[in-house]
């Protein structure tokens, strides 16, 4: 099969392949679409064991970012980058600096940031060859590490899809199960404490569940564990494609609303998940706090101005805003969750391309 005959590849504007021997930097940034304005989205730093794995996974994410900041009303298009290499052993400075050289060689069409597996100094290393790298610290339109605003969006977007599945946007006493305990996942579990939820976290890193159980008591179950956990909330906070065939009998929640991408394994599995009954909470729309932030250094870069806190909650409170509405459309026309969402960005996008 060739690149065009891809499913993910379609829709996408272009996709480029870099090498450097030097530095061992093997990357692939995709290009979704840039008729909203520059494609923008983060550098994703996995050891995949194929270059046609990172390829699938870079196209799917890209096109994600299309309708991602569509939805957040982000003068931005759509784009992704991941850097082939295990990001605990192979990152050197000399490699982001590589892959700074290689988003700089697109003259703007695309900006990058962080994701899993990168850093903000990894970011920073790559921007002393490109100004096209954001999520940054320390400068005048900086807006740093994107994860607490992303945590902000998906506390305030779980009590919205809480008052679509439970009836009350009140977590006093709510049962949550919360996957990934990381960036996002330790920020939320703190709200949710704060809420008066009562949590019951999950996470292969043992030192990183150690920290959130201790700060709020949250109660300990393995790995595989948390899908069979009682909790009214399941609140994805690690990997892609944890809604599956396999998983979703299991799952005791009425909600689920979690800051992962990718949560459904496939199209199929959304519906799924509606015919079950259960509020799913879009990932690309209770998850857009962090591009927002980042979105909002792209601006600052573009006007020469500083960090806009104002700006950045008023495109979340709007984008929390729109996952009410895509919630109330789903129960009103007997429709998943998801295809309201994608239609909306399609829409979006259709309408900034004409
Ligand atoms: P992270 O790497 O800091 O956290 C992920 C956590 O999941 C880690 O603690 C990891 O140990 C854990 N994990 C890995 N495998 C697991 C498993 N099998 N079971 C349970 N836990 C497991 O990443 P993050 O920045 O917190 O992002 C989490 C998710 O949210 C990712 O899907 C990411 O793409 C998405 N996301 C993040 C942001 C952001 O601003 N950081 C924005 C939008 C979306």
């Amino acid at each position: 099969m060739t690149l065009f005959d891809l499913p993910a590849y379609a829709g996408h504007e272009s996709v480029h392949a870099f090498h450097d021997e030097k530095t061992g930097l093997k990357a692939i940034i995709a290009i979704h679409s840039t008729a909203r304005g520059p494609a923008a989205g983060g550098c994703r730093m996995w050891n995949y064991e194929s270059a046609e794995a990172a390829l699938t996974d870079v196209l799917r994410l890209s096109q994600g970012m299309s309708y991602k900041n569509a939805m957040a009303d982000l003068e931005l298009g759509g784009g992704k980058s991941v850097i082939i290499g295990d990001s605990r052993t192979q990152k050197t400075p000399e490699l982001f600096r590589a892959f700074g050289r290689a988003v700089d060689s697109l003259g703007g069409r695309y900006f990058t940031a962080e994701d899993v597996g990168v850093s903000v100094s990894d970011i920073m290393e790559a921007g002393k060859e490109t100004r096209y790298a954001v999520g940054v610290e320390g400068s005048k339109a900086g807006s740093g590490d994107p994860s607490p605003v992303t945590a902000e969006g998906v506390f305030r977007g779980l009590k919205i899809a809480a008052k679509h599945g439970l009836g009350s946007e009140d977590l006093n006493g709510t049962t949550v199960a919360l996957q990934g305990v990381g960036h996002v996942g330790a920020y939320l579990a703190d709200k949710l404490h704060a809420a008066g939820a009562r949590l019951v976290i999950t996470d292969v890193n043992q030192e990183a569940l150690r920290r959130v159980a201790d700060k709020t008591g949250a109660e300990i179950v393995a790995p595989d564990d948390i899908f069979d956990t009682r909790a009214e909330i399941f609140a994805p906070c690690a990997l892609g494609a944890i809604l599956n065939e396999e998983t979703l009998p299991r799952l005791k929640a009425k909600v689920i609303a979690g800051g992962a991408n990718n949560q459904l394994a496939t199209p199929e599995i959304g519906r799924a998940v509606f015919e079950r009954g259960l509020v799913y909470a879009p990932d690309y729309v209770i998850n857009g706090g962090g591009i927002i932030n980042v979105a909002s250094e792209v601006r600052g870069l573009q006007r020469d101005e500083a960090y806009d806190p104002q700006w950045v909650e008023g495109k979340l409170a709007r984008l929390m805003e729109t996952l009410d509405e895509v919630l109330a459309r789903s129960a009103a026309e007997k429709r998943p969750t998801h295809e309201i969402a994608d239609a909306i960005a399609q829409e979006r996008i259709r309408a900034a391309r004409g």
